[in-house]
């Protein structure tokens, strides 16, 4: 699997978990009104999970797949943005 995949893979598992957070603050609010609890909960666990963005580096220079510069977007580079480096190639260690 080359690192772009695994990466994009990690992508999806975040939106999943971000409708998930919004799903479950929205709920907690039908059910039992508005609560900044739920909504601290929700945020605790979309850093959590987004912790994980930080692994998905440039095999060559360590670059994070997520910056594009000093932005991060919520989608992988498919090339390197700082050596060029194919990131879709499959990996063989
Ligand atoms: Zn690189």
């Amino acid at each position: 699997m080359s690192p772009y995949q695994r990466a994009g893979r990690h992508a999806k598992l975040m939106m999943g978990v971000l409708a998930s957070a919004i799903v479950f603050v929205i709920a907690w609010d039908q059910l039992f009104g508005h609560s900044s609890l739920a909504f601290t909960a929700a945020i605790i666990a979309l850093v959590f999970a987004n912790g994980g963005m930080l692994l998905h580096n440039c095999p060559t220079c360590g670059k994070n797949l997520f910056f594009r510069g000093v932005f991060v977007v919520p989608w992988p580079n498919k090339t390197c943005g700082k050596c060029k480096a194919d990131l879709t190639a499959e990996q063989h260690p």
